[in-house]
């Protein structure tokens, strides 16, 4: 019996939309991209500030939020979540425009600080609770061509304000099989949000992450993945090295870090394949 038999048969993707027969080539505007995986450490952080980077470098406008109180994206530009003091937090729960907590990096960058662990507790009461990011983001979104967002590692009331603000998704894995075994929770999480808040929302690809061609292991992970979601999966993976610890440390992405390196060019061959891959839905 094959891994894969422990997996849900794939009911991933959204209802195909109608499509008005748009030809142009002109790139998205206003597409609002989350990152989202409950489990920790699959690269939700590093994917979206990578590919955030990579957009940027082909003259794309984009827009990072941190939404993980953790405030890993916000350090990883070299800011200190402990003294920030207006973040992601008064933006969800004071309605603080979120131009005042967007912060000029490398990308525009919504910052997030300690106090955005208090959002969860904070929201649950307010009325509207699950829409206070996509308010928050209408205003600004279309000066962007994509909005990116990280989420924390849990399936709480911070990610279902990013999906439900969110056009598509993108799912970081580990390749390890414990690591795929967690998506048919987010599976679950995704097909309530499209029945109840965002019938919209679609996953724009299974990414994955940490691939080590050298092990059985990892080469098995992909092959459970494809046969579970076919062409859901990435044709890009990102390899495992060390690179992409390295860069956090220097406040810098790892195509400012080493922007001739593998590393770097793994995400611009991300960010291609998610332009592309969003040209071919345009023309379906
Ligand atoms: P998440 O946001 O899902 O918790 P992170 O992006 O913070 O995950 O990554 C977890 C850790 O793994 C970080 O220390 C990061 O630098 C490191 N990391 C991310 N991607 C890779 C990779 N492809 N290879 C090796 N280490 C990685
Ligand atoms: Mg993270």
């Amino acid at each position: 019996m094959g891994l894969a038999r422990l997996l849900p048969r794939p009911n991933f993707r959204a209802p195909a939309k109608e499509t008005s027969g748009n030809s142009s080539k002109q790139p998205a505007m206003g597409k609002v991209i989350a990152f989202a995986n409950q489990k920790g450490g699959v690269a939700k952080t590093t994917t979206t500030l990578n590919l955030a980077v990579a957009f940027k470098e082909q003259g794309l406008r984009v827009l990072a939020v941190d939404l993980d109180p953790q405030g890993n994206l916000s350090m990883s530009q070299g800011l200190n979540p402990d003294s920030i003091e207006r973040s992601m937090y008064d933006v969800l729960v004071h309605r603080l425009p979120i131009e005042e907590v967007i912060e000029e990096r490398e990308i525009d960058l919504a910052v997030s600080s300690l106090d955005l662990a208090g959002a969860e507790l904070a929201l649950s009461s307010m009325i509207g609770r699950e829409r206070a990011l996509e308010k928050a983001v209408a205003p600004v979104k279309d000066n962007y061509n994509y909005v990116l967002i990280d989420t924390p590692p849990s399936l709480g009331i911070l990610t279902v304000n990013a999906l439900v603000a969110s056009t598509s998704v993108i799912v970081p894995v580990q390749c390890e099989y414990l690591s795929l075994r967690g998506l048919v929770q987010l599976e679950n999480t995704l097909s309530m949000i499209r029945e109840n808040l965002n019938p919209e929302v679609e996953i724009e690809g299974i990414l994955p992450t940490m691939y080590d061609n050298r092990t059985l292991h990892s080469r098995e992970a992909v092959d459970i993945l494809k046969e579970n979601f076919g062409e859901l999966v990435f044709e890009t993976r990102i390899r495992k090295t060390i690179r992409y610890a390295e860069a956090p440390v220097k406040g810098s992405s790892v195509l400012a870090y080493d922007p001739t390196g593998s590393a770097a060019e793994a995400y611009r061959d991300l960010a291609k394949e998610v332009l592309n891959g969003a040209k071919a839905r345009e023309h379906a």
